[in-house]
């Protein structure tokens, strides 16, 4: 197996391509799910404090018995704790949550473009953990081009990474654009398409990735499944990807993705999937009653 794919963030902190998602990962399965991973090489795990499931992150990295050091571990900040005083409150209960005493990357949950001065002020409390060293990388998500020159304008460190949804079916090109000329890494959120899936119960709405046939074609070509075929294409994207998975078989598939390539023509193809049709919320209208649930930081 050649050795996981490193992406060097633009304050010079390296981090693994290919992580854990624990979105609707519930925290009876997330321990496993944490501790399968690190197990199978994963050094990447992708949590928020909205998931629920920080504590049992932080337990499963215990009981896996890799060195803290040797673990990316990403948090986010839900929005219901946007503000100054408010953030650096919520980023302490993450920490006390987690059972950590710093982050690799901590990263706004969605822009709020209501409340662009509580988004702003929560960013500059992000500034203020990384300079005490408690946050060793800052970011956001979901943040559109116009959001980040907006967040940037008024804010001192350019986001690491913008963690946005990005699969076959969402490609996101302008976006990409806009990262790589302001320096930022792309990290995909339902990098498989699953957002697409658990959105809809009816069978007929849930436009799966992994059962296209340009996709499965590729897969049977290589002997890979959709899956890994989809999260090589990101991977040669240069995009970090953080594939959730609660179940062990999926999580080792995930991650054996190192030792074969698409070809150009394969990429392309795979691109012209593009539907320009987001699966999850448009970041433009995301605010407090939008999703009107808070963190509880007690
Ligand atoms: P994914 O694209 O990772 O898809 C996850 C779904 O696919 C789950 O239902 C999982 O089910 C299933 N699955 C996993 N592996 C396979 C496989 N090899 N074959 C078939 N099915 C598979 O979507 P997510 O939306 O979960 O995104 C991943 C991560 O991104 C999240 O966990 C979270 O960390 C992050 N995220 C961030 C957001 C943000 O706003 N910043 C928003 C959404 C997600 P099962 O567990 O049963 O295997």
């Amino acid at each position: 197996m050649t050795a996981q794919p490193v992406l060097t963030l633009n304050n010079g902190v390296e981090m693994p391509a290919l992580g854990l998602g624990v979105y609707q990962s519930s925290p009876e399965d997330t321990v496993s799910a944490v501790e399968t991973a690190l197990a199978d090489g994963y050094r990447l795990i992708d949590t928020a404090a909205a998931y629920g499931n920080e504590r049992e992150v932080g337990e499963g990295i215990r009981r896996s018995g890799v060195e803290r050091s040797e673990v990316f571990v990403t948090t986010k900040l839900w929005i219901s704790d946007y503000g100054y005083d408010a953030a650096l409150t919520g980023f302490d209960a993450s920490l006390r949550r987690l059972g950590l005493d710093y982050v690799d990357l901590y990263l706004l949950h969605w822009p709020m473009p209501t409340e662009h001065e509580a988004t702003v002020a929560a960013y500059k409390a992000a500034e203020k953990v990384l300079d005490e060293g408690r946050a060793r990388a800052i970011g956001v998500c979901n943040h559109s081009p116009e959001h980040l020159r907006a967040l940037i304008d008024r804010t001192d460190v350019v986001p690491g990474v913008n963690q946005v949804e990005l699969h076959p079916y969402f490609t996101q090109v302008p976006l990409r654009r806009a990262h790589s000329d302001l320096g930022i890494v792309t990290q995909a959120w339902s990098p498989i398409g699953g957002v697409n899936v658990y959105q809809s119960d009816d069978p007929a709405q849930q436009k799966n990735v992994l059962l296209d046939p340009v996709v499965t074609e590729i897969a049977e070509r290589h002997g890979k499944t959709a899956a890994q075929v989809v999260l090589r294409w990101q991977l040669q994207h240069g995009h970090s990807a953080i594939p959730k998975s609660v179940k062990a078989h999926r999580i080792a598939e995930n991650f054996d993705v190192f030792d074969f390539f698409l070809s150009a023509e394969e990429l392309a193809a795979v691109d012209a999937l593009d539907t320009g049709a987001r699966g999850g919320p448009d970041p433009e209208v995301v605010d407090t009653s939008l999703f009107p649930f808070a963190i509880d930081n007690s």
